[in-house]
């Protein structure tokens, strides 16, 4: 009943596909922010849910700690196997299994990423809309509860994830939800492992609901001259009922950011980038509408387009936005927060946040998907500097505090990892204790991505 025992017999069935290889163990110990490697014991490539179901029974009768990992691009330190033990990767576990036009939904395995299956689905008309920006497999997707640019129309992972298959700590193999859109029927288990962090079970196929492509697609970005008349211009949109496919808020910092890594020529001010979905009148009636509402909040200039090339410049950029704002400071590595509240709450929330960044030591440009009132500041630190890595915890901590004092979360889309942990409390009080019950029930061992999301042991 050892670490040991459990390599020995998971390389009986998985030969080389069970890695422990430096290589190997060094990419899976490292995550996107700015926690300290920490190395899995092995790496697991399982090919099916069989073998998922078999690796899963080994190491639970050994005591060992198994954490999914779909692309690594989670950003709280997820998939990181803090306890050590068996990383698995879904990376050969990639197929996009069926696609049921009729019914607008398909059927895959955890390790597609949401690129991959939006080009396998171009030619059928349809298209998946959660977009983190990041190409993240549709796995860690739903395992974090993603969110991202088109959530304001289309919903997040929450909202588009029908049925899943899932691994328990046992080994068993479940399917939860149903192909049909609809269902009462009992506790849903669907929204339980939506957003359980790889802690309850292992996802091994998911049954996503797809929507149409629509017909033409307007695209425009304008400046304003501050926060204030910016936060004021999305409230204006979302009541008069103008339909979004995406608005995202950049503050002035982010702006010079993108200036300088893709040579663009932003005005160094706060900007609107919005996205119209639908016939070519409509969208195009729609971005005009939202040029008049910026207008009135005094924004400089609404530039918009339904080219596909201008488009596409304009949310590369905005999807690059991450490493424009690393690049702004070489060797520094990224502390990003999460908060969201409810969007009557928005303008206040950005404003201290930005004063009281503006007023440290750290540098941390904001950004957010604002239609749904959720923002990040992401601090940059030098983790060898004595006092930058405190100075930005208590800059986080500060804005989570906010986010719930304002009626919102301290994550709207990245989720707890390690990272948020400490707030969870204060967040859902004896809900929190409820949330370890669920996990002793389901992982009375305690081996499913321990040391995130509960306090379990
Ligand atoms: C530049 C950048 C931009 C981002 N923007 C956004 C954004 O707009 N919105 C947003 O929501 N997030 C965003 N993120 C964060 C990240 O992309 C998401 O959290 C994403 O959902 C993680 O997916 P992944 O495949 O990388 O998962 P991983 O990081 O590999 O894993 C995430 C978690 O899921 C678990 N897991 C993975 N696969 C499985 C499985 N099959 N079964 C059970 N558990 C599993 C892991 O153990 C871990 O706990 C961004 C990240 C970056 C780097």
């Amino acid at each position: 009943m050892t670490l040991p025992a459990a390599l020995t017999e998971l390389a009986s069935f998985l030969g080389d596909r069970l890695s422990r290889s430096k290589s190997d163990l060094a990419i899976h110990g490292r995550s996107e922010a700015h926690f300290a490697e920490t190395a899995p014991d092995a790496v697991a490539y399982p090919e099916t849910t069989e073998e998922v179901s078999r690796l899963v029974q080994v190491c639970a009768a050994n005591g060992v700690p198994v954490v999914g990992w779909g692309a690594g691009t989670s950003l709280e330190g997820h998939a990181l196997a803090v306890r050590g033990g068996v990383v698995v990767d879904f990376g050969r576990m990639a197929r996009l299994l069926s696609v049921d036009a009729d019914d607008m939904l398909c059927t895959v395995e955890p390790g597609v990423t949401r690129r991959r299956l939006n080009e396998e689905l171009r030619a059928t008309g349809l298209f998946f809309p959660v977009d983190p920006g990041a190409d993240a497999s549709l796995g860690g997707m739903a395992s974090t509860r993603a969110s991202g640019t088109t959530a304001v129309r289309y919903g997040t992972m929450r909202d588009n994830v029908l049925g899943l298959t899932v691994v328990l700590a046992d080994g068993r193999v479940i399917r939860t939800g149903s192909r049909a859109r609809n269902s009462a029927a009992g506790y849903d288990l669907t929204a339980l492992f939506v957003g359980a962090e790889g802690t309850l079970g292992l996802i091994t196929e998911l049954t996503l609901r797809l929507r149409g492509q629509p017909e033409a697609v307007t695209a425009g970005v304008c400046a304003f001259p501050d926060t204030a008349s910016a936060v004021a211009a999305v409230i204006a949109t979302i009541q008069s009922g103008v339909p979004m496919a995406r608005i995202e808020y950049l503050d002035a910092a982010s702006a010079a950011a993108f200036n300088a890594y893709a040579g663009a020529d932003f005005p160094e001010l706060p900007h609107l980038m919005v996205e119209f979905h639908g016939s070519e009148a409509g969208a195009a009636e729609d971005a005009a509408r939202f040029g008049e509402i910026a207008d009135e909040f005094g924004c400089l200039g609404f530039r918009w387009s339904a080219e596909a090339e201008a488009r596409n410049r304009l949310w590369r950029m905005r999807h690059d936005a991450y490493h424009a704002i690393i690049a702004t400071r070489p060797g520094a590595r990224p502390l990003v927060t999460d908060i969201c509240v409810p969007i009557s709450r928005l303008a206040e929330a950005i404003e201290e946040t930005a004063a009281e960044i503006a007023a440290s030591p750290i540098a941390g440009p904001i950004l957010g998907h604002v239609g749904d009132g959720n923002f990040h500041a992401t601090l940059l630190i030098d983790p060898e500097a004595p006092g930058e890595l405190e100075a930005a915890r208590t800059l986080a901590a500060r804005m989570n505090e906010r986010a719930l004092r304002l009626g919102g979360t301290v994550t709207g889309e990245h989720g707890i990892g390690m990272g948020k942990m400490r707030y969870m409390e204060g967040e859902h009080g004896a809900a929190w204790a409820v949330m370890a019950e669920l996990k002793r029930a389901l992982d009375p061992a305690g081996i499913m991505n321990p040391g995130k999301v509960v306090e379990a042991d």
